[in-house]
């Protein structure tokens, strides 16, 4: 008898809390090509994903609703991971899915000249979401000690004091009602020379190429490690990393849909109360 796939097969409810980073968590034990939290297929994860699509309107437009006073809760979506780790084809694919109204994604690159001149959470507090919105930031202040670590771009005991200012800078986010949602895409270094090799090959994908990345992959091991510090470090109770296996493009998009999913069933926002009398604007309408 064919098998036949149940709804919990091919559930995604599992996932947040498999790839959520726990104590004791190792970056190097994670298979970059597995898909914790979900037995389902790559065509059994499009469906998933079409399936809570509603739900997640819902929820977004009654976060939307709920900031438009000035006050309400926002989420922050944080996505980290190596050169070609599949951070666009989330912005696309997952946060592209939700109504673009109050949708705020912002890309940090190299500080420019006055960036440098201000303390490294400077242009990072600039971004965040206003009450109501889903912000995504596409790298984030992470690099202040992913990059800068792996490139001795500040003395070592300026960026170790770093990962204590983020935690009670991420507490301060929350105090504030911004409630993160924190992502490492997590890909193999063969999965990255095969994406690097697809945009050398292909005349539409050159553009997206950077001879730097090649230089970059001497650094894996590096980074690999300052991953693990920021892991070990900045993986709280109130505000936990993910690490998203994402060799397999599909699993991550659906992994990342989840998570958001699951903390906008969290915040589950209430819809505001009229602040006018219903039935007094109703008699109004009726009379014109
Ligand atoms: P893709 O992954 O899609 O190729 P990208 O995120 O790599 O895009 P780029 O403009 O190619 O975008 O790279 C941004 C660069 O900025 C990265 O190399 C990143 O490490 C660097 N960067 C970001 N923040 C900092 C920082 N605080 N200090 C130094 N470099 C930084």
């Amino acid at each position: 008898m064919p098998k036949k796939h149940g709804a919990k097969a091919t559930s995604a409810a599992a996932i947040g809390n498999a790839v959520r980073v726990k104590p004791g968590f190792v970056l190097s034990d994670v298979d970059p090509r597995s898909t914790p939290g979900y037995a389902g297929s790559k065509k059994d994860s499009v469906g998933a994903m079409d399936a809570s699509r509603a739900e997640i309107d819902d929820l977004q437009e009654r976060l939307y609703a709920g900031g438009r006073d000035g006050d309400g809760p926002s989420v922050l979506l944080v996505l980290q991971g190596m050169d070609t780790a599949g951070k666009g084809g989330i912005l696309r694919h997952v946060v592209g899915a939700v109504d673009p109204q109050g949708v705020s994604i912002h890309a940090f690159k190299v500080p420019t000249k006055e960036e440098r001149e201000h303390p490294f959470l400077w242009r990072i507090r600039k971004q965040l979401p206003p009450p109501g919105n889903i912000g995504v930031f596409d790298r984030s202040h992470y690099e202040d000690v992913l990059v800068v670590r792996v490139h001795d771009l500040v003395p070592p005991k300026v960026w170790r004091r770093r990962y204590a200012e983020i935690n009670s800078f991420e507490e301060s986010c929350n105090d504030k009602g911004i409630h993160l949602v924190k992502v490492m895409l997590h890909i193999s270094p063969q999965e990255q020379r095969a994406r690097l090799a697809e945009r050398l090959d292909r005349p539409d994908k050159y553009w997206k190429f950077n001879p730097g990345d090649i230089d970059e992959r001497e650094h894996w091991g590096d980074y690999q490690e300052a991953y693990q510090a920021v892991l070990d470090k900045t993986s709280t109770d109130e505000n936990p990393w993910h690490v998203v296996p994402a060799d397999h493009k599909w699993y991550a998009r659906l992994a990342v849909h989840q998570l958001l999913l699951d903390k906008l069933r969290e915040l589950h926002a209430p819809w505001p109360p009229a602040d006018f009398d219903v039935a007094e604007q109703q008699e109004r309408l009726a009379a014109t």
